[in-house]
């Protein structure tokens, strides 16, 4: 837990569509009296240093000194020179954990209707590592490195999420029939943690099994913890059942510090027409205030989403309606109830 003494937020409204979800969920925090001050950062299209930043040094340290960000989609530039987004605020920020909770929201249809979900992704090494190089002409070695210190770090982390959330079950996903070391040391270390939570059930499966159980019956999972590539890919089908990422909140977490986005990009096609859905936006800034221990706020905004949502006459183009996006805020402010 982080402390609650400070409430001020980094925003990061990115690009495209990003200012327009950001002033979405600064009007609907106004309405439901959240006490934070957000503090503006921007994030460059164009490198700002010879690193190939896209973010000021200053900015991560105000993430840093205040504990929280929000942050919008942001344009990936085309072609070199520039350091990933991603990179540059994992590495720096630390963040090692990439948390997407996946529900159903009433008035959303999909096939799927009791979806409940959390993945848990170790967001710093696995295949992801970065390490690759052709060893000869034609031959690549990618190099997928799982160390203790990081098994521990997400395996305690979705163990004190499931503890803090009140959920009752954590699976450690793998598949270390063919990836005996690696994957073996992720799953016998999440075991290793499992016995300090003597409440919360723990499973491990193979991720292949995983994925067809979760296209068949979801329900059958509750926290889902993994490896960074297996995360990436079950993260998003997750998002899948509940009827895509424009409704999807996440989270990247580190020990003292936490940046909460959307996992949809700057959707250039309806850029600045007041046609994007600020739903992904808004619920990750509601997982950051369950976050920060402001419930009550949290849990009023979110009502208000499902009511907003299920009433469904204020829908945005993505969910088939023909709302704007500030008919939907409005929507969603008329229904807090504080
Ligand atoms: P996208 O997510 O921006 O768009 C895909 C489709 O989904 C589009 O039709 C878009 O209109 C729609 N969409 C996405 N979010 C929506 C919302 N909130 N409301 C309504 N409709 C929505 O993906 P893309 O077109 O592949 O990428 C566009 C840009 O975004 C690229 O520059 C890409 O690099 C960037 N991107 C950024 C992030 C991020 O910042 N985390 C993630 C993905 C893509």
């Amino acid at each position: 837990t982080f402390s609650q003494k400070n409430h001020k937020v980094v925003l990061f409204p990115g690009h495209g569509i990003g200012p327009e979800i950001s002033q979405a969920v600064c009007d609907i925090f106004a309405a439901a009296k959240v006490p934070i001050d957000w503090e503006h950062h921007e994030i460059y299209t164009k490198p700002i240093n010879e690193a190939g930043d896209l973010i000021k040094e200053e900015s991560l340290n105000a993430v840093i000194n205040y504990k929280w960000g929000l942050k919008g989609p942001f344009a990936t530039p085309i072609g070199k020179g520039y350091r990933s987004l991603n990179v540059t605020m994992r590495k720096k920020l630390n963040l090692f954990a990439n948390v997407r909770p996946c529900r159903s929201l009433a008035g959303v249809k999909t096939p799927y209707s009791n979806v409940d979900l959390v993945t848990i992704r170790e967001n710093t090494e696995g295949e992801y590592s970065g390490l690759e190089h052709a060893v000869v002409p034609g031959v690549v070695e990618n190099l997928k490195i799982i160390s203790q210190p990081a098994c521990e770090n997400i395996a305690r982390y979705a163990f004190e999420f499931a503890r803090k959330n009140n959920r009752k079950k954590v699976v450690a996903c793998h598949k270390a029939g063919v990836m005996k070391k690696g994957d073996g040391l992720f799953i016998n270390t999440c075991k290793k943690i499992s016995s300090e939570y003597p409440e919360i059930e723990y499973t491990e499966e193979q991720i292949d099994t995983v994925c067809m159980k979760l296209s068949k019956n979801p329900e059958v999972f509750d926290v889902m913890v993994m490896p960074n590539l297996y995360g990436d890919i079950v993260s998003d089908l997750c998002a899948g059942l509940i009827g895509g990422l424009g409704l999807t909140a996440s989270g990247n977490i580190s020990h003292t510090c936490a940046v909460y986005e959307a996992v949809h990009g700057t959707a250039p096609d309806i850029a600045g027409l007041n046609k994007a859905n600020p739903t992904a936006l808004l619920l990750s800034g509601v997982m950051m205030l369950k976050a920060m221990g402001l419930q009550k706020e949290g849990f009023a905004i979110e009502e208000a989403v499902i009511k907003t949502l299920s009433e469904g006459k204020f829908l945005t183009g993505d969910l088939g309606g023909k709302a704007t996006t500030t008919d939907y805020t409005k929507a969603v402010i008329g229904h807090i109830n504080l």
